[in-house]
């Protein structure tokens, strides 16, 4: 009896285990106050509630959103402020990825939306593991999907989405307006930690974030929305690109000497523990090359 009780919590303990790197804030569930910022030509960007920021693009008849925010409750305060926006209906939501930051707000829209998703991105949010939180996305899980890029007219607004390689994650997708030079970069750009996170449990790669970095840049928008954080500029991103290219090379420089993965943090001056913020479970980017280039290695 109390040996089975031990089994079923050691097991309890490894679902546990293997969900805590898919779950960017569930730590952080504080709803914060929702900020909409407008941009140029009917576009805006709403920060706040949980999770991910999302974009909001008013169109000729309808409203296309760009990410859904992390809970029901967050997706209903997207729709709340694109009420007071518009009295036109949103009609799209396109996602930069299937992190539950940026998708489990969807249940706060109505069913029936035309969702937009890299076509990883949707068999990623079919997945169970990429579901802890248990949000029914029945009716909210993509109805298009893209491979590479795809320019498309929505409501009169000109899209081009994008996807060079993976990344952040393998089903990342770029939303860039080229009428208005703005460009949605999903979490690929975000910079609360000194290097990218990458997610290699949905097959995000170090390799291919510095290729959409270079793709992202040579945009050159003029405003950049990332999926956490204020708006960003070609520079910044162009001088992160550099900065995480370069880490990049040093550390493969090192595996070839065939330090391990200790002696190359020290190398590196890094913390032995994964980064603050990092959100518990996941790999520092030194983690990741180091698991990457192993792996090819061997
Ligand atoms: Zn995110």
């Amino acid at each position: 009896m109390s040996r089975y009780k031990t089994i079923s919590l050691g097991v309890g303990l490894a679902v546990m285990a293997a969900l805590v790197p898919l779950t960017p804030s569930l730590s952080a569930q504080q709803f914060l106050p929702i900020q909409t910022h407008a941009l140029n030509g009917g576009v805006y960007w709403v920060e706040g509630g949980v999770g991910s920021n999302s974009g909001v693009v008013i169109g000729k008849d309808g409203v296309i959103v760009i990410d859904a925010k992390q809970t029901p409750e967050s997706g209903k305060a997207v729709m709340a402020e694109v009420a007071k926006l518009t009295p036109k209906p949103v009609t799209h939501v396109i996602l930069t990825h299937s992190n539950l930051d940026h998708v489990d707000g969807l249940p706060g829209f109505p069913k029936g939306l035309t969702i937009i998703a890299q076509e990883n991105c949707k068999q990623q949010m079919e997945h169970p593991r990429n579901n802890p939180q248990n949000i029914d996305l029945s009716g909210y899980i993509p109805t298009k999907t893209v491979a590479k890029k795809e320019s498309m007219t929505i409501d009169g607004v000109r899209f081009v989405l994008l996807h060079w390689a993976p990344a952040h994650t393998s089903g990342d997708l770029i939303v860039y307006l080229p009428d208005q030079k703005i460009a949605f970069t999903g979490d690929i750009t975000v910079m609360r930690l000194p290097y990218p996170l990458i997610h290699l449990e949905d097959e995000g790669s170090s390799a291919g974030w510095v290729e959409s970095m270079k793709g992202i840049v040579a945009l050159n928008a003029d405003t950049y929305i990332p999926g956490h954080g204020g708006s960003q500029t070609t520079a910044e991103l162009q001088q992160r690109m550099t900065n995480t290219a370069a880490r990049r090379e040093k550390i493969k420089e090192l595996v070839a000497e065939h330090k391990s993965l200790e002696e190359i943090k020290k190398e590196l001056g890094e913390p032995l523990a994964p980064p603050a913020g990092a959100g518990p479970g996941f790999p520092a980017f030194t983690e990741v090359v180091y698991k990457e280039l192993s792996k090819s290695r061997s």
